[in-house]
């Protein structure tokens, strides 16, 4: 070995040495954290509750005061998804910038409307499915077994309590059915439709509102008073708020509903501060539909 190539060698030995140890997390040990980035907090919460100590999650979106539906990402969230080895997106067109930030990276995408065969132009909100959540828990675990397969059995305990947790709020929802079947609900966007789903209720949101919130355009003047005059009849007997995207017209229409008598279940599309896991945050909507329910 020549001198230049032997102090190479030695140069790249130390850059491999300070690399490991600027990695180095608190856990220790042979193996290191798996870097997760989620787009939204609700993800987020699942791939945490998933990887347990294994795992380093980052959520970008985890504020309900965020523009849910047209999220401008940052330099960094993109960033972000560059040094990610599992990335979880929602997909269906809710946060295409996470997917596209993705290509092209080393990272394995979990793509949550995916793993049920919901795609672009179905309803987004698909976090509101048991069935979603659980296949998309099934993605994301097989995702870190990949990435740490000498931590499968660690991973599969983890699921378990998972799956323990989300079969409670499945169980609320089968006791619940007994009230909530066929009771028919209106909402100012379609942000719960799984979980009303779920809970058997009837979608009776007017044609022309509900049209037009779907296409993410402007419902029409005649649009809004057919909705407010069938809410101000107490036509609907609940009435799903999305706070996170008000405006005039849902002010309107929250209006229409309490001179309706209708109650009103307020709800947002990231999940609140004040919970911590998706399963919990599901299981006190499932409450607040239910109580709703007269
Ligand atoms: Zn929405």
């Amino acid at each position: 070995m020549t001198m230049l190539a032997a102090a190479a060698t030695a140069a790249i030995m130390t850059i491999g040495l300070a690399a490991c140890g600027g990695a180095g997390t608190s856990g220790g040990g042979s193996s290191e954290k798996i870097a997760v980035v989620a787009s939204i907090n609700q993800w987020g919460s699942v791939a945490e509750a998933l990887g347990g100590d294994k795992v380093d999650v980052k959520s970008i979106m985890a504020s309900t005061n965020v523009e849910a539906h047209d999220y401008e990402p940052t330099t960094s969230d993109v960033a972000a998804f560059a040094k990610a080895q599992v990335a979880v997106v929602n997909g269906a067109d809710y946060d295409s910038w996470a997917s596209k930030a993705t290509e092209g990276t080393k990272a394995d995408v979990v793509n949550a409307a995916e793993t049920d065969g919901i795609k672009e132009g179905d309803n987004p909100h698909v976090w509101f499915s048991h069935d979603v959540r659980e296949k998309t828990a099934d993605a994301i675990t097989a995702a870190y077994e990949k990435a740490m397969p000498d931590q499968k059995d660690y991973f599969e305990q983890r699921h378990k309590a998972w799956e323990a947790q989300e079969q409670k709020v499945e169980d609320k929802i089968k006791a619940a059915e007994s009230k909530t079947k066929g009771v028919p609900y209106a909402a100012s966007e379609s942000v719960a439709w799984y979980l009303a789903d779920d809970l058997g209720m009837t979608d009776a949101t007017t044609s022309g509102y509900k049209n037009a919130s779907a296409n993410e355009s402007e419902p029409s003047p005649a649009d809004i008073k057919q909705f407010s005059d069938a809410l101000k009849a107490g036509k609907m007997k609940v009435f799903v708020l999305n706070t996170q995207e008000s405006n005039d017209t849902t002010e309107h229409l929250e209006a229409a509903a309490a001179e309706g008598d209708v109650p009103v279940v307020k709800l947002t599309e990231q999940m609140p501060k004040e919970y911590t896991n998706l399963t919990d945050w599901m299981s006190a909507l499932v409450d607040d539909f239910t109580g709703a329910v007269k």
